[in-house]
């Protein structure tokens, strides 16, 4: 068995590395499980980051994240480059077991496994991601002034989404799978309003075309079977995100949509001594900088939560 750690970090990404340099600053050598596959979280899919704060240039994302990494190694964090596959967060101690089937013990444990979007799940679209395809509008939408911009959804996300886009973009459609929306009425309204803004109805994307850049897309009506073309240089993907919260379940508390519930403004879960901070917890804003301030916040939590232990 394990020596019992001050601290065990869940997941890497801004939130994860954030968390990991401070609670490492406090010298509470924190032990950090960043993901098998995805150590570094969402930004080592990206290319160019313009809006994290200190860049003045821009920075492309895996160089941030390796920036990031390097900071917290260099005040002591432990990096484990493994997924975490069980935990046991009730007790005094909790226990998380890594996929060699190792059980690492700590008295505090922040999570900050992020949230995956989802994706339409077809050819090119991890490829051209980057390159024409993003899943966030305040991220990339800057990148597509004056350009015909698609935009798949019909919620909240998607109007918002295509609102914001409309303001650089030449047009935006939306595409959608039925012939209504599920977004508010006054997101709609706005949507429906807006003179840049068309709709595709009764529509899926059945192919994204292009080779080093996003070229177009083939729509097909899911009524009558017929596809058409749609040359746009931009996609935006706007059919919702799924917190990575398997874990916790039963453990800690979720919303109706699977996020990680704390103590706003706090980062407190339900069970004493475990934090949450980043895009599992976030609804809202899912930025980087964000992420990153939340995971300050729930290393300063764990901090204080731990000297009130000893
Ligand atoms: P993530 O970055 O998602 O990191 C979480 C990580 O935790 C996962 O990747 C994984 O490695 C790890 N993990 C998950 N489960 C486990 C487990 N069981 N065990 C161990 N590890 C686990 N934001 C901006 O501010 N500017 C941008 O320009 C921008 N561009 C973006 C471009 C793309 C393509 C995407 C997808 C997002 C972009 N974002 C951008 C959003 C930003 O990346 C996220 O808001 C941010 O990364 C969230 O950070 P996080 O630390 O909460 O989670």
């Amino acid at each position: 068995m394990s020596d019992v750690r001050n601290v065990i970090i869940i997941g890497s990404g801004p939130a994860g590395y954030t968390a990991a340099l401070y609670t490492a600053r406090a010298s509470l050598k924190p032990l950090v499980f960043e993901g098998a596959v995805t150590a570094g979280g969402a930004l080592m899919n990206t290319t160019e980051v313009e809006n994290f704060p200190g860049f003045q240039d821009g920075i492309m994302g895996p160089e941030l994240m390796d920036n990031m990494r390097a900071q917290s190694e260099r005040f002591g964090a432990e990096l484990v480059p493994d997924d975490i596959v069980a935990v046991d967060l009730s007790g005094e101690i909790k226990t998380v077991t890594d996929t060699a089937g190792t059980v690492h013990r700590a008295k505090a444990i922040i999570v900050t496994t992020g949230s995956q979007h989802r994706k339409l799940g077809l050819p090119k679209e991890d490829a051209l991601s980057g390159r024409g395809v993003s899943w966030c509008a305040t991220c990339d939408g800057f990148f597509f002034k004056d350009q015909d911009i698609a935009v798949i959804g019909g919620g909240d996300t998607a109007m918002e989404e295509a609102t914001f886009l409309s303001r650089f973009a030449k047009s935006v459609t939306i595409v959608h799978r039925r012939d209504t929306l599920r977004a508010s009425k006054a997101m709609q309204e706005r949507a429906f309003a807006d003179p840049k803004i068309k709709f595709v109805w009764d529509s899926e994307v059945a192919e994204i075309q292009g080779d080093q850049k996003l070229s177009g897309l083939t729509l097909r009506n899911l009524k009558t079977g017929e596809t058409s073309e749609l040359p746009v240089t931009g996609l935006f993907i706007a059919i919702g995100h799924d917190p990575r919260t398997e874990l916790f379940k039963g453990q800690l508390d979720l919303d109706g949509e699977g996020y990680l519930k704390v103590e706003a403004p706090s980062t407190r879960t339900n069970l004493t001594g475990v934090f949450g901070a980043g895009d599992v917890v976030d609804h809202t804003y899912r930025q980087a900088i964000t992420a990153a301030g939340t995971g300050c916040s729930a290393a300063l939590d764990a901090e204080r939560f731990l000297s009130a232990l000893a």
